[in-house]
């Protein structure tokens, strides 16, 4: 694997293998790498031919408050993991490579980028805007012809797409399922912030929304009533919620009732880390060639 630093090294590293007529997987990341990182790393490996990961942490997604020096860092650990998955390179910028002085060009998502953690009583669109301009500037300098991301960050995920295609980038973009801890709790490289005994209270967002699903598996398909059920675990875990909404998958859109596929998605503070985790509510297509099935699910979900 080779750690390369500087856009004009990368991009001629990667023309020789585009000459070779070889496919390129990008995944971005902010480093300090656990299995969610490594599983995308992996998938990037078996799907294209040369796969570069991006390691930085991107300042302008963070805002005032935030934890971007405390962001928690480890390259060299980053590297010999990353070169364990079989990544090819990783392309580590400084912030001056990324923006030089002078750099002035903002790239925002309308919309989708101003509910969630987009809301401006939250963190605000402008941490989607700091986002969608760091893997702009990645999709032109590497020029991926796959880009994987994680289901952990479903929003961002849904963003990232959104400016793909509205920009035209020739780009697919892969989302992957959430890795988690055996007890349930999302990996996040701010998990590392957690002392023993909030690393036990984090365990409730998961199990909200496993209590909310179960509730849609049963049957419950008001929203309200749903979030209701993962915002009661939370409650009892004493963690305080940030939000607990459930939106339309398809364009976060809010829903009252969960006829189209919904997107349950959580943000709490646990101690002073904030964490946030999701979950899809969907009803499972029938089986093919089981028509009773369908007529049962359909009749099921339609309220
Ligand atoms: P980050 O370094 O936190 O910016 O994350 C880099 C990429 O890894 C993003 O696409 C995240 O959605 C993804 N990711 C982070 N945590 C997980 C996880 N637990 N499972 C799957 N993907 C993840």
């Amino acid at each position: 694997m080779r750690t390369i630093r500087t856009i004009p090294e990368l991009r001629e590293h990667l023309a020789e293998h585009r000459r070779a007529g070889r496919s390129v997987g990008l995944v971005p990341t902010m480093g300090f790498f656990h299995q969610g990182h490594l599983a995308l790393m992996a998938a990037a490996r078996e799907n294209t031919d040369v796969v570069v990961v991006s390691l930085f942490v991107n300042p302008t997604q963070f805002g005032p408050a935030e934890d971007l020096d405390a962001y928690p860092r480890d390259e060299a650990r980053d590297a010999s993991l990353a070169e364990g998955v079989g990544v090819d390179v990783l392309f580590a910028p400084d912030r001056a490579e990324v923006y030089p002085a002078g750099f002035a060009t903002s790239v925002t998502v309308a919309g989708i980028t101003e509910v969630l953690c987009g809301d401006p009583r939250r963190r605000g669109a402008a941490h989607f805007s700091g986002v969608t301009q760091v893997v702009a500037k990645l999709f032109n300098i590497v020029g991926p012809d796959v880009a994987f991301f994680g289901q952990k960050d479903a929003q961002q995920a849904l963003v990232v797409r959104r400016m793909a295609a509205d920009l035209n980038f020739p780009v697919r973009i892969e989302v992957l399922p959430t890795i988690r801890e055996a007890d349930g709790l999302a990996m996040s490289s701010r998990n590392s912030y957690l002392s023993a005994d909030e690393r036990q209270q984090a365990t409730a967002l998961s199990r909200g929304l496993d209590a909310a699903e179960a509730a849609f598996v049963g049957g419950e398909r008001s929203a309200e009533a749903l979030v209701r059920v993962a915002s009661e675990v939370l409650d009892n875990a004493d963690i305080d919620i940030e939000y607990v909404e459930l939106r339309a998958v398809e364009d976060l859109s809010e829903l009252r009732t969960v006829d189209v596929p919904g997107l349950l998605a959580m943000a709490a503070r646990v101690g002073r880390t904030r964490l946030i985790d999701n979950r899809i509510l969907e009803t499972h297509l029938p089986e093919v060639g089981r028509a009773d099935t369908a007529g049962t699910q359909q009749n099921g979900t339609r309220p």
